[in-house]
């Protein structure tokens, strides 16, 4: 029988993610969760203000993920999807296609956001070459996070996070996410790069999260994409984070009219309950794969892939979010938010609020503005994890960004504790 504390035996075994283990603060040991709530060995309630990490969507431990994934455990629970195929892969696709914009046609699964988008990479670059055309190039959005596995990590923005593996990493053209004011100039810059060899360009639609939940124009966006669309560069999506309601709409892409040529999701995809990746893709693209040729394939996979649980997960939080309950949810914490945004707009030491869907955030004023590794990001954690309110800031950004079921009660608690931290910065 196990004495001593869960967060005790962490430190003896376990190396954290994003996380200088020297130095941060022992782990907190969650033990259970309901709602937009998670509890400590004592029983002590944490208030999950960021979705655990952006993925929960419905609230911990949902009963109704909870059931489908224990009969699904005990009919199939992992089977090989090369050759073989199952109800949760096929049922999922069906469902994922309908709900997407409708140039989708055909859904490839894998572990995470980050495999979803090496795939989309790899899908795009070998899409020209069994066209016989040599196309390597990617283009994608400075401050742009889409993952942390090699090719992922390649186009999103150099920063600290990618610092070690810089040299490492293949050549991306970088470019300023579009404005009313900038956008002429973009595709100008785009022009200038040969865009004949650019085989894709990768973005995170409307908000960078990583980046510090940047938000941009939906209009100059638009123009952007058919710019790209007209130069014969692939459309990819990243909407891993942006996926299943964020944003206010199903998906961000429905802010625009060009339909994208591959869309990443994963994140909210199973409610928030399991790791799955998926990667759709066009018609076009997926026949450009179709061949007498073996060497056309679209050589990649995972021992996971399409797992029938996560499939499961995926299927029952669907359920869930195609409920008008869950877009009534939305609204009502849109509508809080911007009440609350106003407030903050009076706020001399915050700076830049602004709101999307369901995700609110601003910056806190510093002369202090080295970025993730500041103290005053330290002194946010350490605010906000006594009042066991669960806000991870990016920097000297905070953000809201809560499971759909989060009540107003809840929320006020979390505007009370920005409230009471104002005096202190
Ligand atoms: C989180 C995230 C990823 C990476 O997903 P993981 O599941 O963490 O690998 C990719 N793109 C975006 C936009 C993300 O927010």
């Amino acid at each position: 029988m196990q004495t001593s504390s869960l967060s005790a035996r962490d430190l003896d075994v376990i190396w954290h993610p994003y996380t200088q283990m020297q130095t941060a603060p022992a782990p907190i040991g969650i033990v259970r969760g309901q709602g937009a709530l998670l509890f400590d060995e004592q029983n002590n309630a944490y208030l999950d203000a960021t979705s655990s990490w952006w993925v929960n969507i419905h609230g911990h431990a949902h009963p109704h993920i909870a059931q489908q994934l224990a009969a699904q455990a005990l009919q199939l629970e992992h089977c090989i999807f090369a050759g073989y195929t199952h109800p949760p892969a096929v049922n999922l696709a069906e469902r994922l296609l309908k709900i997407l914009p409708d140039n989708q046609r055909r859904v490839f699964y894998s572990d995470n956001g980050s495999t979803a988008i090496e795939v989309a990479l790899k899908m795009a670059i070998q899409y020209w070459d069994n066209k016989g055309i040599r196309k390597q190039k990617i283009l994608a959005f400075k401050n742009a996070y889409h993952g942390d596995t090699f090719g992922a990590m390649s186009v999103s923005g150099r920063s600290v996070f990618t610092r070690v593996f810089d040299d490492l990493l293949f050549d991306v053209h970088f470019i300023d996410v579009p404005t009313a004011d900038n956008i002429s100039q973009i595709i100008n810059t785009i022009a200038t790069l040969q865009p004949e060899d650019i085989a894709a360009f990768v973005f995170e639609p409307l908000l960078q999260g990583s980046g510090g939940m940047i938000m941009y124009e939906a209009l100059a966006f638009e123009q952007l994409l058919q710019y790209c669309a007209g130069q014969q560069i692939l459309l990819i999506a990243d909407e891993v984070m942006t996926g299943f309601g964020r944003t206010g709409k199903n998906f961000a892409m429905e802010y625009v009219h060009t339909q994208p040529d591959m869309i990443c999701l994963s994140k909210g995809l199973t409610g928030g309950s399991m790791a799955l990746g998926v990667t759709t893709s066009t018609a076009a693209v997926y026949e450009a794969f179709l061949s007498n040729d073996k060497l056309k394939t679209l050589f990649h996979g995972h021992s996971f892939t399409a797992n029938p649980l996560a499939c499961t997960a995926a299927l029952a939080s669907l359920d869930l979010f195609t409920d008008p309950a869950c877009a009534a949810n939305r609204e009502r914490i849109h509508e809080k938010h911007a009440a609350f945004l106003q407030e903050l707009q009076q706020v001399t030491v915050i700076k830049n609020p602004r709101l999307l869907g369901t995700i609110l955030a601003f910056e806190i004023v510093t002369d202090n503005a080295d970025g993730y590794t500041n103290a005053l990001a330290d002194h946010l954690h350490r605010f906000f994890r006594e009042k066991r309110i669960m806000l991870r800031p990016l920097g000297n950004t905070l953000y809201i960004l809560p499971p759909y079921c989060i009540t107003n009660e809840q929320l006020d608690q979390v505007y009370n504790s920005i409230r009471e931290l104002i005096p202190t910065l």
